[in-house]
């Protein structure tokens, strides 16, 4: 059904239904790519549980509605994130976790570094070098209420 057939309070409630759904189930590709990978790991673990807020990550892009980009972003590797991100199903998200895939961090003058948003559109960025947990749980709560604006 087209969105502009559904009758106006309907649409307005499916949005906020559609949104709020969508939003307490992000599910991450496991894709990390430098040294805040521990951080990642941190995060998935029993401390911070991030499946307590619907966040869950997926071993296989096909499932996965977030592109956690997670440590620094090489040229070679960035093909390889290109072609997970077309692979994910829309509506889709990208986070970029750590300076480095935000503005190449440390290696800002490296050749062989490049910036996460050179390769795929960002939604979120998470500083820090490494982040802390509570910074990418953070950037989850920033995303989940950009994910709720949406709605249909
Ligand atoms: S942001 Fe810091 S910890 Fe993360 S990949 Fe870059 S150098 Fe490593």
């Amino acid at each position: 059904m087209l969105r502009e057939n559904i009758p106006g309070p309907l649409k307005g409630f499916l949005d906020k239904l559609v949104g709020w759904a969508r939003s307490y189930s992000l599910w991450p590709v496991h894709l990390v790519t430098g040294c805040c990978s521990p951080e990642f790991m941190q995060v998935a673990g029993p401390r911070y549980d991030m499946e307590r807020y619907g966040i869950l990550p997926m071993p296989s892009a096909r499932y996965c509605d977030v592109l956690m980009i997670v440590g620094v972003l090489s040229r070679k590797m960035a093909k390889r994130v290109k072609m997970i991100y077309e692979q994910m199903p829309e509506p889709k998200f990208v986070m970029s976790v750590g300076v480095c895939p935000t503005n190449k961090g440390p290696f800002y003058d490296s050749y062989a570094v490049v910036r996460a948003d050179e390769i795929v559109p960002v939604d979120v960025y998470v500083p820090g070098c490494p982040p802390r947990p509570e910074a990418i749980i953070h950037g989850f709560m920033v995303l989940r209420e950009k994910v709720k604006k949406m709605g249909l």
